[in-house]
């Protein structure tokens, strides 16, 4: 489905040059959900913007099925950390979601389809009419989550989608995302600092390192099972050793010297 090669990025140039990436290469397959995960500053984001098109990068070449991506492509949806600046204030939520579903040629009657079956996916047909100010911030994020899924994209990328939302909250939000990849058998490709929600979320985590970020370790997250409890899950002993091993690559890379227990 994705196939990123060899992905560098600096910003700037000469000696003001400051690399944010280097050398990264992954896979994601059809249907998977791989989260990436890294310490602030490794270059999460700009990986995100490179692979999606937005950025052009320094080095390296990403392709969505087979086709080199340049600029953003069309069966592309990204959904950012800060809500609050990607909703537009002055439209309804029906009218976020729909959008970008405009500049699309699709007859108005599947677009109000694609539109309403994306508000109920995400528990929000009763809030159609209301602002983005009306909602709480859990609430603004599930907008930008429904307008994602309403251009049915190939693609789901999503920058810290839950970080600036309280724990509960965050919590429905994962569980909601895992509930719409089923739904949409979406493929979705999410950053995240936080190394629990990686492993809860995640078919594969792709640990970062520190700047500038190159993957160290790329970790079936698969034994878990495709159904997660935000309970049971995670005081299971196959998340306890998974998260240890994450957390342990975040903290020493694969030095070999590393303590064996965290
Ligand atoms: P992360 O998302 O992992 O926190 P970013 O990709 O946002 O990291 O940033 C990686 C590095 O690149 C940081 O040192 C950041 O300051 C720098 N950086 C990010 N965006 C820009 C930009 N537009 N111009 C210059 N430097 C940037
Ligand atoms: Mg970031």
């Amino acid at each position: 489905m994705l196939d990123v090669s060899g992905i560098g990025h600096a910003y700037g140039s000469g000696a003001a040059a400051h690399t944010a990436l280097r050398d990264v290469s992954f896979t994601v397959r059809q249907g998977e959900i791989v989260c990436i995960v890294g310490p602030s500053g490794c270059g999460k984001s700009t990986l995100l913007r490179a692979v999606s098109g937005l950025l052009p990068p320094s080095a390296g070449q990403s392709w969505l099925t087979g086709v080199p991506i340049r600029s953003v492509p069309d069966d592309l949806a990204f959904v950012f950390q800060e809500y609050g600046k990607s909703l537009f204030p002055w439209l309804t939520v029906r009218g976020n979601v729909a959008f970008p579903l405009k500049a699309r040629r699709r007859s108005r009657q599947s677009r109000d389809r694609a539109v309403e079956d994306a508000l109920s996916s995400v528990g929000l047909a009763d809030a159609a009419d209301k602002h983005p100010w009306q909602l709480s911030g859990g609430m603004q994020q599930r907008v930008a989550i429904a307008r994602a899924l309403a251009c049915e994209p190939r693609l789901l990328l999503m920058d810290e989608p839950f970080a600036s939302v309280d724990a509960q909250t965050r919590a429905d939000l994962e569980d909601l995302l895992l509930r719409v990849r089923r739904a949409y058998r979406t493929t979705v490709l999410l950053v995240t600092h936080d190394i629990d929600e990686s492993v809860y979320l995640a078919d594969r985590v792709l640990v970062l390192s520190t700047a500038p970020g190159t993957v160290v370790a790329d970790i079936d997250v698969t034994p878990l099972g495709p159904d997660r409890d935000q309970i049971t899950t995670r005081e299971s002993d196959g998340f306890v050793h998974l998260r240890g091993e994450v957390a342990r690559l975040l903290r020493y890379g694969t030095d070999r010297h590393a303590p064996q227990e965290a």
